[in-house]
């Protein structure tokens, strides 16, 4: 990562912020969202390459740690886990929207607290520091959802930069491999000739 050394700083801040209140959660969708935007803009993962937080946590307190001997197993490198890792993703998010429009449809009541993996409760009052009136239960079961999600990738994330290299996560990173499929439609013939039609 070429870019600001303590971007780091991001990633502890969105997990304190969600504590102090949940809604700050919400910010993470910037994370999922800015990152494709840039793959479809530059044609490169920019992104991953300067700005991420989560690569910066991971590379920073890789520094704290002893350089690790371990082989990367080959269902992580041969892109087994990769497969597994994205169908968790897009299943994650078609569970954080459609349960979100439920809520908001007043068909389902919010879930209040943050899950790992989506269906394992995590038994934590977040403190909630911080009161914002006026909040719609939908935009509250979002925040849990979204901080849950970054919960578990973030999680994933040190325990294979504990186990591995620091960055071991970015082989098998979701946002790295829709970023790749984007870079990789954007190059086609079709892309190019369109343009210049
Ligand atoms: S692969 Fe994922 S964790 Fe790694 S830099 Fe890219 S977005 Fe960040």
């Amino acid at each position: 990562m070429r870019n600001n050394k303590y971007l780091y700083l991001a990633t502890v801040a969105f997990f304190a912020l969600g504590i102090i209140n949940i809604h700050f959660s919400i910010l993470g969708t910037i994370c999922m969202v800015l990152p494709f935007a840039l793959a479809y803009r530059d044609k490169k993962k920019t992104w991953c390459t300067g700005y991420c937080p989560r690569a910066s946590l991971f590379t920073t307190l890789g520094k704290f740690k002893k350089k690790s001997t371990r082989k990367i197993p080959k269902f992580i490198l041969n892109g087994d886990l990769k497969k597994i890792i994205l169908v968790y993703f897009s299943i994650s998010l078609f569970f954080v929207t459609m349960s979100t429009i439920r809520v908001a449809a007043g068909k389902m009541m919010p879930i209040l607290y943050p899950r790992f993996m989506i269906i394992i409760p995590i038994p934590i009052d977040f403190p909630q520091l911080l009161t914002i009136e006026g909040m719609a239960p939908w935009l509250t079961h979002l925040a849990y959802r979204m901080y849950s999600m970054m919960m578990t990738t973030t999680t994933f994330g040190l325990v294979l930069g504990a186990l591995y290299r620091p960055r071991t996560w970015c082989t098998v990173c979701p946002v790295s491999t829709i970023s790749d499929m984007i870079i990789v439609d954007g190059k086609k013939p079709s892309a190019s000739l369109k343009k210049s039609a």
